[in-house]
């Protein structure tokens, strides 16, 4: 089976640490592709916010730049200006709260700023004006989830503050899901039919209909077709998680990420001698131990001590002791390894493999936060870019 190359491209030392999270861009093209022709005729603003969900957010924009996406989507004002100072020259959206004084910072950089009341219009008109320039704005409606956002019933004045400004241009109306990936679609359904209410707003009033309509999340491209719109949102879909284990799966994806180690060190851990802070584990009997150098100073949580598993040469062994701030020891009873050899913390291939949904449950989290928390101390090593869209090399990466 082929092996796709990797090539890394955070180190500026030539150094790269055993420790690292390896990202196939044939995957990330693959399940991007997947979820466009899925929502096809609805365009795509794959979401890179958070390093890209732990995968490199750079990395990430530029391959789905490649692939046409149609709007990028990140959380925050920063992460833009990093996207632009890398050359994407993608429509970008910044979907969180801003405050008043970073309206002049989006306008520079060409970042699209969301509006979520009167206040921020009046702000983004006004420093839009300053500026002799055109603010690009979407307009977020709070349909249910009480974060940002005008709410739905008092959508009405807001749309018409918006369209009456001079120096805006309303380019989008969005809003976004509380239950999207649940099971039960009840809450969903009434955020969808709230914001379909909103759009109305626009007809009943005589106003154009912005440009871009979207909601749709990585749970309601699985199971909502009704919410696609223009745009789609994917995050996690798009990085080959599902959102949930209840979600339908109506979109095949596979994981991009996997995330590896090495054997630094073996050892024979003697009866009664106890492993690590708080000497919380200890055996009855000789083990063969190796020590690997990864811990929750790279985001491997702490509270997933005495439940982690992970895989050496296929087999799966479990961690021992409280996971330490930089390493780990994992116990092989009295099977062997040697210093170098591949520790798998999430990867692998088919029934051996360990899932960022397993870390979740260990870690007692969801899959989104197992990745969004490998941290920036982890090396981001990448596969070759797809070539030809080439079909899936499969092998055990
Ligand atoms: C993070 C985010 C998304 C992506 O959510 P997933 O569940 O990862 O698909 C979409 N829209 C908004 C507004 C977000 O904040």
């Amino acid at each position: 089976m082929k092996q796709p190359l990797f090539h890394a491209t955070v180190s500026s030392s030539g150094v790269v640490r055993p420790t690292r999270v390896e990202v196939r861009l044939d995957r990330l093209a693959a399940n991007f592709r997947a979820i466009r022709d899925h929502v096809a005729p609805a365009g795509m603003m794959p979401i890179v916010k958070a390093n890209a969900y732990g995968h490199g957010m750079v990395e990430t924009a530029r391959l789905v730049e490649s692939l046409g996406a149609d709007y990028i989507g990140v959380a925050v004002l920063e992460e833009g200006i990093l996207l632009r100072e890398a050359g994407i020259r993608c429509p970008i959206l910044v979907l969180g709260g801003i405050l008043g004084n970073q309206v002049p910072h989006f306008l520079a950089h060409g970042l699209t700023i969301t509006a979520s009341s009167l206040e921020r219009l009046d702000q983004i008109d006004q420093a839009a004006g300053r500026m002799r320039m055109k603010a690009k704005i979407h307009l977020k409606i709070d349909t249910g989830m009480e974060r940002i956002g005008v709410h739905h019933y008092n959508a009405e004045a807001f749309i018409e503050k918006a369209v009456s400004l001079p120096n805006l241009i309303v380019e989008g109306v969005f809003s976004h899901f509380a239950n999207s990936e649940s099971a039960d679609r009840s809450s969903a359904r009434l955020q969808l039919e709230r914001f379909n209410g909103v759009l109305s707003i626009f007809d009943r009033r005589g106003f154009p209909r912005p440009r871009y309509t979207h909601m749709a999340n990585s749970g309601a491209i699985l199971q909502h077709p009704e919410s696609r719109f223009d745009l789609v949102r994917p995050g996690i879909l798009l990085y080959g998680v599902y959102p949930s284990d209840d979600v339908e799966r109506t979109v095949a994806v596979k994981p991009a990420l996997s995330w590896k180690s090495r054997v630094v060190y073996f050892k024979i851990i003697r009866p009664g001698n106890p492993v690590g802070y708080g000497s919380t584990w200890s055996c009855d009997h000789p083990v063969h131990a190796v020590t690997v150098p990864v811990g929750y100073g790279d985001g491997y949580f702490r509270a997933m001590s005495g439940k982690a598993h992970v895989l050496i040469r296929g087999k799966r062994y479990p961690v021992i002791g409280t996971i330490s701030m930089d390493q780990i020891v994992v116990n092989l009873e009295e099977e062997s390894a040697f210093s170098d050899d591949e520790v798998i913390l999430i990867g692998g291939e088919g029934d051996g493999s360990i899932r960022c949904e397993d870390l979740a449950s260990w870690a007692g989290t969801i899959p989104y936060e197992i990745l969004t928390n490998i941290n920036t101390r982890v090396p981001r090593v990448y596969s070759e870019r797809p070539g030809s869209g080439s079909a899936d090399p499969g092998g055990t990466n």
